[in-house]
């Protein structure tokens, strides 16, 4: 049986394992995905552990999408570019890394063909994935507030995209322009607060497209925020769902049953 399975910590509450569970499942696959490693175990210890076992494959997620590359044998060109990888194929004992949160994000969002004027609220790993991934009709302003790490953000974003990053500030000024804003910040992962104030997403024209990467099944304080203005909202459950749809494109070579995907969340 093929081995797969996710990395990180925490990972107790990762839905990947019951929607690659229903992908496999859905394409006949005689393959497994399960969570590989605890609570507080060393990368290299899990590492070792991965090698030893000969997994197929795996999910990378916090704090090791950057930590897994020094044991990587190849890196795809964009996961290089972000220095993130969230997808690890063995290819006959050569690990190689790939990063499909960008393009799972994008495919996540309704289609069209129309110009888009995208608002990015943050600068971190996520952001820097949706940012590398950015298809050609989204002209995309990216914003992160003053902090301690502004400066580094400003000039990862120049190298990956050519991009002057904003002021959080500045986006009272912009805000009237976009037709899409989208949270990558952490902010209302762990609490419940809205990265913008109500008063600010009413200033968004009503067409607009209010977009928080962060999964939870119940509302985020900034989509709900988003809905009392009377905006269409669209939470992160759909990139999960994409992301993972590509990393099991990229291990099995034929698309995902995104269909069941999603209904394994339910
Ligand atoms: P990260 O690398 O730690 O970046 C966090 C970002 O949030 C930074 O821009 C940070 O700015 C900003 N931030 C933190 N606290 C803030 C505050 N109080 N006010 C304003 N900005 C603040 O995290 P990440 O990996 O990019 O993840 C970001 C979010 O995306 C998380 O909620 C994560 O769960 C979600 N995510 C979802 C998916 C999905 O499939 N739906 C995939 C990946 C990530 P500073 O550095 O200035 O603090």
């Amino acid at each position: 049986m093929l081995k797969y399975g996710l990395i990180g910590d925490p990972i107790d509450h990762s839905k990947s394992p019951q929607m690659q569970t229903a992908a496999l499942k859905a394409a006949g696959i005689n393959g497994e995905y399960r969570l590989l490693n605890q609570s507080g175990e060393a990368l290299a210890t899990i590492v070792a552990r991965l090698r030893a076992e000969n997994v197929a494959g795996f999910n990378v997620t916090t704090p090791f999408k950057q930590a897994i590359i020094p044991y990587l044998d190849g890196i795809d060109v964009v996961a290089e570019t972000i220095a993130a990888v969230n997808t690890v194929v063995n290819v006959d004992g050569r690990w190689i890394g790939y990063s499909t949160d960008g393009p799972g994000f994008w495919q996540s969002l309704p289609t069209t063909t129309r110009k888009q004027k995208v608002a990015l609220i943050g600068a971190g790993g996520a952001a820097k994935s949706l940012i590398s991934a950015c298809p050609a009709n989204v002209e995309l302003t990216v914003y992160n507030r003053e902090s301690v790490n502004f400066n580094v953000y400003a000039t990862q974003l120049k190298a990956i995209a050519d991009l002057e990053l904003q002021p959080l500030s500045q986006l009272t000024t912009d805000i009237a322009n976009f037709d899409i804003v989208i949270n990558a910040t952490s902010v209302g992962l762990h609490d419940n607060v809205s990265v913008l104030a109500e008063a600010m997403l009413a200033l968004l024209p009503t067409t607009a497209l209010v977009v928080d990467l962060v999964y939870k099944h119940e509302q985020t304080a900034f989509l709900a925020a988003a809905v009392a203005t009377g905006h269409a909202t669209l939470g992160g459950l759909p990139m999960l769902v994409m992301q993972g749809a590509l990393s099991f494109t990229l291990w099995h070579q034929q698309p995902a049953n995104i269909e069941k995907m999603q209904q394994s969340l339910v």
